[in-house]
């Protein structure tokens, strides 16, 4: 009924490494202190002691593993972490779970899942498998994005800051021993974990605001936001490639309308998802002298950390954007 100790061991050693020294030394004196708090001083001769210090892991199950590798990063050693869809090759869009994802979920104390109908599985995963005492973390009702909206909320800088707010104060919620380890986990995830993160960002922003650009689908938009780069491309279209859906030919058009006459300086592509349609953008874009730069939908490679994706995502776009314009 719980995850092979295999797998949550696999899973877990990523995170000692990014700890660092400081963190793994705050870690074992907050695993001292919660001891001391929760179990009280008799416990102290009983061999339960040990079982309440253990039981003091929140199982946190996360249908995707860009919120799983922020979640098992928050939480450090006092949660185990489980992400559903784990591997490159799996569209979150249309994933179809299995009787082991079923009991994940029905054993999950915290489940994070997207919402705004990304993962409808996971929802209905939550639904199918009560549990008493679970909380449930929608981004999208958090963030405030209805289904139908964009729903690649881990591509907004200002959201991914919001779940990572969010999950801390669950994570107190359920574990109210260990409050101070969280926020701790939570100070050094967003300014050192992130440091390379946010200022890219900033960065970026800084010199390449404005710049007109196009994209493949829906999942660079919030992204777009966030750097304060001028999407061109038509949204019907960016929307219909992220949701499997046949883009018009209108949008088409316009989109090679506005590759053929150079309106865009960059156009960036989810590699997880180059539809025929994308395939051709992206040899027009070439053959016009656009600069080309890629995302990917889930954490590429297999294994690599949220931080870890998106910095080498941001090192891409922002040569990219050197070279379109020569700044
Ligand atoms: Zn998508």
């Amino acid at each position: 009924m719980t995850i092979p100790a295999a797998v949550r061991t696999a899973r877990s050693r990523p995170l000692t490494f990014a700890l660092g020294g400081l963190a793994a030394a705050a870690l074992t004196m907050a695993t001292a202190c919660s001891t001391d708090s929760s179990s009280g001083k008799d416990d102290q001769a009983t061999p339960s002691a040990d079982t309440t210090q253990q039981s003091k892991q929140i199982k946190v199950v996360a249908a995707e593993n860009f919120w799983g590798s922020i979640a098992e990063q928050i939480g450090g050693s006092h949660v185990t972490v489980t992400s559903i869809i784990n591997n490159p090759d799996a569209d979150p869009h249309d994933y179809e779970p299995t009787a082991a994802d079923a009991r994940e979920m029905a054993t999950a104390q915290y489940a994070i899942v997207n919402g705004i109908g990304y993962d409808s599985w996971a929802t209905k995963l939550v639904d199918a498998n009560p549990a008493p005492g679970r909380t449930v973390l929608t981004v999208g009702d958090l963030v405030g994005i209805k289904d139908g909206g964009n729903p690649h909320r881990w591509y907004s800088p200002s959201d991914v800051h919001h779940v990572i707010e969010q999950i801390t104060a669950d994570y107190k919620k359920a574990d109210p021993a260990d409050a101070a380890y969280f926020d701790a986990q939570k100070t050094t995830f967003e300014t050192q974990t992130l440091g390379e993160y946010n200022s890219l960002i900033a960065d970026i922003k800084a010199k390449y605001a404005g710049t007109p650009i196009g994209a493949s689908e829906s999942i660079v938009s919030p992204l777009a936001d966030g750097l304060g780069l001028k999407m061109l491309t038509p949204y019907s279209f960016l929307s219909a490639i992220s949701e499997g859906s046949d883009p018009s030919a209108q949008d088409k058009a316009t989109i090679d309308h506005q590759i053929a006459t150079k309106q865009i300086k960059l156009y960036v592509y989810n590699s997880q998802n180059a539809t025929p349609d994308v395939q051709e953008q992206v040899k027009a874009a070439k053959a016009n002298g656009i600069e080309v730069a890629t995302v990917t939908e889930t954490l590429t490679p297999a294994g690599a950390s949220f931080q870890q994706w998106q910095v080498a995502e941001l090192k891409g776009l922002q040569q990219a954007l050197a070279k379109a314009t020569g700044k």
